[in-house]
């Protein structure tokens, strides 16, 4: 008997329950250890889902020796004086990162830009643009969402929607029906292309490119003329410094607003 354990004494039936104690023991533990992991893994999804920022890609229109329409003054100076207060806005706000699709001066191609928002891939997309007419006497404001049959296209028309009834309330003449249009390229025979736009009461699909801006964007994209730049009236709301930002306050409203009651 010298020299054996005291387990070799136990007798079997004792023998088996220890070991059932320990496999169950085994058991919890293991069950203790997913259900710690299925928290943690619960926990960091929803600190990243309601912490991480939603990022808002800008895309001030034209830049460089691009100077887009000129009329009473330039679009650009329009696209980009916009564009830095509604950045400083949704900046100061705290649940917004912007990523911008040129620097202020840049002249930058129209198929870069949309690519660098491909890469950089913003929550949603809002392009500045301004207007100008032949006649001097042509105001107002429209904007351009996805049109039907494109990617996004009903999440696009509901931000376009907030943003014409934003502009709307600080004092924007609405083009259109309600401020909101679908534009195409239609493509003629000799190769050459004339811009097709429509109220947003046509929805019917048409196979045409859109602007450039909202072609194959993964989110939701706007393109806004926030007015015409031929226009006295037009620039003196919504061109000079204290329009711009007036403009970007109404934009910066209508993506609180999209992103508190479409995405939740
Ligand atoms: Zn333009």
């Amino acid at each position: 008997m010298k020299g054996k354990s005291w387990r070799e004494y136990e007798p079997p039936r004792k023998q088996k329950k220890r070991h059932r104690r320990r496999k169950r023991g085994l058991q919890a533990r293991l069950i203790l250890a997913f259900v710690l992991f299925l928290l943690g893994y619960v926990g960091f999804q929803m600190y990243f889902h309601y912490s991480k920022p939603y990022m808002v890609g800008l895309d001030a229109g034209h830049g460089g020796i691009d100077t887009g329409a000129v009329g009473i003054i330039q679009e650009v100076e329009l696209t980009e004086r916009t564009t830095a207060k509604l950045t400083k806005l949704l900046k100061e706000d705290g649940r917004f990162r912007v990523v911008l699709s040129r620097d202020a001066g840049e002249d930058k191609s129209i198929t870069d830009r949309n690519k660098l928002f491909q890469r950089a891939k913003p929550d949603l997309v809002l392009s500045i643009h301004a207007n100008s007419g032949e006649e001097a006497s042509a105001f107002g404001f429209e904007c351009y969402p996805s049109p039907p049959g494109k990617t996004n296209y009903e999440k696009s028309l509901v931000f376009a929607q907030y943003i014409a009834k934003e502009m709307e309330a600080v004092g924007a003449r609405l083009r259109g029906t309600d401020g909101v249009r679908f534009g195409y390229y239609v493509p003629d025979a000799a190769g050459n292309t004339t811009k097709l736009l429509l109220d947003s009461t046509d929805t019917q699909i048409y196979d045409y490119d859109t602007f450039g801006m909202l072609k194959n964007m993964n989110c939701p994209a706007v393109l806004v003329e926030q007015c015409f730049v031929t226009n006295q009236q037009d620039v003196d709301e919504f061109g000079t410094e204290e329009g711009c930002q007036k403009a970007a306050e109404a934009y910066y409203q209508a993506i609180c607003r999209y992103l508190e009651e479409k995405e939740g």
